[in-house]
Order: C-alpha cells, then structure tokens, then sequence
C-alpha cells in the first residue's frame, strides 16, 4: 500500500531531473570548458607544450614554424597553457566537449 502510496505522489511530483540535451542547465561561472586557439596570434615559442602536465599538446610543424595542437581528448582543463602563452592565443571558454565517437575530431589546432 506504502508503494501505491509513493507512485501516485511521485507521479504530480515536480521533475528532479533535466531533459538533457534539449533542456541545459546554465554552466556555473567558474566552469572550465573546451579551449580555443587562435593560430594567427601564436609564435611557435613552446611554453605551451612544455608547460601541459597531461601531455595534451603536441608541436606540429608548418611554414611559420612549430605550432600546436590541442587533444581535448587528453586535457584535464588545467588551464596552465591559457595563463602561460604571452600572445594570448588559447582562450577559456565555457563550452562543453562535444560527445564524438572519433576522438581526433577533439583536436584543436
Ligand atoms: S588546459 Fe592543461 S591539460 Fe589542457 S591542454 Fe592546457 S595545459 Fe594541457
Ligand atoms: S604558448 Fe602561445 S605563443 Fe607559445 S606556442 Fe603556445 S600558443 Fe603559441
């Protein structure tokens, strides 16, 4: 009888839960989401790929020289990188890492 009880009022219950992905909650602001880079800005100096403790970043060559790239795959959004590039080239962001089934889509470069 208890559980009869609990069904019926859980049934004009407000929903606990979120219709996830067509309701989203808001992101708190202290959220570290994915990063962008901006190629144009960066000089190939490194300090980004030394500084990355989850070896998230490797140094690509092009015509301008070393340049990296980012494996979102790999990254633990630390944030090291953002605060040590002199160019301000890899910005913060809020957004979330898409879901893929082929990780090399979660490389920024
Ligand atoms: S946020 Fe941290 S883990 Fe991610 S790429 Fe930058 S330094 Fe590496
Ligand atoms: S720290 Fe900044 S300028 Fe240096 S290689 Fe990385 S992205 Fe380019």
């Amino acid at each position: 009888m208890a559980l009869v009880f609990d069904v019926i009022t859980n049934l004009f219950r407000k929903r606990a839960t979120v219709l996830y992905p067509e309701e989203r909650k808001e992101e708190p602001g202290t959220f570290r989401g994915v990063l962008g880079f901006e190629r144009s800005l960066c000089i190939g100096c490194g300090l980004c790929w030394r500084v990355c403790p989850a070896s998230a970043i490797e140094a690509s060559r092009d015509e301008k020289g070393a340049r990296p790239v980012f494996h979102l795959d790999r990254c633990i959004y630390c944030y090291l990188c953002v605060e040590v590039c002199p160019r301000k080239a890899i910005k913060a962001s809020s957004r979330r890492a898409p879901a893929v089934e082929d990780k090399r889509k979660l490389e920024v470069s």
